[in-house]
């Protein structure tokens, strides 16, 4: 088979840890250095919290895994200083198309919107992935990841987590006042705490076939098939990713034998039956998979936080594991870091479980929905699979019927207790507990995005007419704001640039194309209140300073 891509080998390197007299005791322990734990290492260190971060190999995810990044994974890597790589190294894509036989039923558009910094969907290997965020940490200087550190116990004694860790020179302890646990489905971590990931395993083998052919056989679009002339009676998915590299998922039914299946022998005649015998292409990888639906009663024990495939996993259709396992990154980092510098209750904590169970939930639900469409389980269910797909040619209403994998989007946290509740009229769908939304903006008179600007800690967005929305008192309020010990910063958005004289902590940006007033219903004075994640957690038709706090503390689980 050919490679396209060399596997980096990271050193062992011996820590001062393992020399110290007593375990050396850190405020963060991340347990795995997978996407999920790379993405927390660099948000700690991005908030100025030291972290060390043990994996038990020493190279990137070895293998075919993780193809499409949605745009709130795109999001966060911008915040985290690594989507500009991941944008530029993989295929952009936010166009779909759904097979029947041998024909198409219907397109759909994954970004229908213009004016996003990031489209709906990039495709990428997830091994590029983890190198350029592995790169990242490279450049921070409270991340310390140290490679073939493996985890093999772990305890909570009085107000520490005590974790045993084997190197290739024996074992040494640490301690941490939290820990999060990345280390992956078969979580170890959760074993050692005696806990369970509980759900549904699919009776269904895919087989993974990466080729390398040329890049015009096929435009850079996500094609899926049911029951296609070439494999009949099953399901066969295409994307492309970077190097010229085209990933084809074949459904082969839970009788398939794995073994046999992976053989060259085998996959060749099966991909040479889809692309044409004419057409040229190299084996780079092949893998047969099985799937399942599960995740733990609870991502939070004690002093342990899991996340990722350690605290939820979903089957690849619709491509909701890192996509996902990142927004619980996301959402568990800022308020981490807030309770260890004293600036939030040690309640905040309570929230992250709930918050990411119930997004956990709604993937699950739309994975497992996906999967029984794809593979029915029963003759009922496919004659009624059948009948909408052959009615979706036709007729709009059956296409939201087809499930081909429906596409990870962020959950909308709607209940969470950190959300002040609305009490005036919206006509827009950024709710509390949903992410906000972009727009290009002009801020010092360069071009950017809103979602450039906004994260890392609380922001206010005041949307302003013109100077007379900007009252003495207002500014002076907004000054207070930013002051505080948990500093809401504000961003004006006002409609044209206006020569104004902002306090420290205001800043104005200029909604270029009107895009962010209209997505966020603005009137003059509207007021957004956004989290360190970029999430919405109040907001007011008028600016009320003495809401915005109480808001504010609310978020804080004050
Ligand atoms: C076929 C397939 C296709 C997929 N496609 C997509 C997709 O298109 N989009 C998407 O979003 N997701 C997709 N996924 C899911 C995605 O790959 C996972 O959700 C993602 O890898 C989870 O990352 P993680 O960091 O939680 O865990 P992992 O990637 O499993 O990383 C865990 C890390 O922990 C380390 N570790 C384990 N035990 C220990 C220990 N005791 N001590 C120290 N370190 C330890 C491991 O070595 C590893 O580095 C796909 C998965 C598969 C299998």
């Amino acid at each position: 088979m050919l490679n396209t891509y060399t596997f980096p080998e990271f050193d062992y390197q011996r820590s001062p840890d393992q020399d110290a007299a007593k375990p050396v005791k850190h405020p963060v322990v991340v347990v795995g250095a997978g996407p999920m734990g790379l993405a927390a290492a660099v948000d700690f260190a991005q908030h100025g919290v030291p972290v060390v971060v043990l994996d038990d190999n020493n190279t990137v995810s070895v293998g075919s895994r993780a193809v499409c990044y949605a745009k709130r994974f795109l999001d966060i890597s911008d915040r985290l200083g690594v989507g500009q790589r991941l944008v530029d190294k993989g295929v952009t894509w936010n166009i779909g198309k759904v097979f029947l036989d041998d024909e198409q039923i219907y397109s759909f558009n994954m970004l229908p919107e213009e004016h996003h910094r990031r489209p709906g969907f990039i495709n990428l290997q997830q091994y590029y992935l983890e190198e350029y965020y592995v790169d990242r940490i490279a450049e921070l200087d409270k991340a310390d990841l140290r490679w073939k550190n493996k985890v093999v116990n772990i305890k909570e004694e009085n107000d520490a987590v005590i974790l045993t860790v084997d190197t290739p020179e024996g074992e040494y302890q640490i301690q941490a006042d939290y820990v999060v646990a990345c280390d992956g489905a078969n979580s170890r971590v959760r074993a050692m705490c005696g806990l369970e990931s509980k759900g549904q395993i699919f009776q269904d083998r895919f087989l993974i076939a990466d080729v390398v052919m040329d890049p015009k056989k096929f435009p850079p679009e996500r094609w899926f098939w049911f029951n296609p002339p070439f494999h009949e009676g099953q399901s066969t998915l295409l994307h492309r990713q970077a190097d010229n590299v085209w990933r084809i998922d074949f459904d082969l039914g839970w009788d398939a034998d794995p073994e046999e299946e992976k053989k060259p022998e085998n996959i060749i005649p099966r991909v040479k039956a889809f692309l044409g015998e004419d057409v040229e292409f190299e084996l780079e990888w092949a893998s047969v998979y099985t799937f399942t639906c599960r995740r733990m009663d609870e991502f939070r024990h004690g002093r342990i936080f899991f996340a990722g495939d350690a605290a939820h996993q979903v089957s690849p259709f619709g491509a909701r594991g890192a996509n996902s396992g990142i927004e619980d990154i996301d959402n568990l980092v800022w308020k981490i870091k807030l309770v260890l510098q004293g600036k939030a209750p040690a309640s905040l904590l309570n929230s992250y479980s709930p918050e990411r169970v119930f997004a956990a939930d709604e993937n699950i639900l739309n994975s497992t929905r996906s999967t029984d469409f794809i593979t029915p389980k029963s003759a009922v269910s496919r004659v009624f699979r059948d009948a909408v797909l052959k009615l979706a040619k036709n007729y709009n209403f059956a296409r939201p019927l087809v499930n081909s994998g429906r596409l990870s989007v962020p959950p909308f946290l709607t209940e969470s207790p950190l959300n002040t509740e609305d009490t005036s009229v919206f006509n827009c769908k950024v709710v509390p507990g949903a992410p906000c939304t972009d727009g290009p903006v002009i801020r010092n008179g360069q071009d950017d995005f809103l979602l450039s600007c906004v994260g890392n800690e609380f922001n206010g967005l005041l949307f302003v007419e013109g100077r007379q929305d900007l009252t003495p008192s207002i500014l002076d309020e907004l000054s207070q704001l930013a002051a505080q010990e948990v500093p809401v910063k504000t961003f004006v958005i006002a409609t044209h640039e206006m020569d104004v004289s902002l306090p420290v902590g205001v800043e104005l940006l200029v909604d270029k194309v009107g895009a962010v007033n209209q997505r966020l219903d603005a009137m003059p004075r509207t007021f957004y209140l956004t989290r360190p994640d970029q999430l919405v957690t109040a907001r007011m038709r008028q600016f009320d300073k003495a809401a915005v706090v109480a808001a504010q503390n609310k978020a804080l689980g004050k």
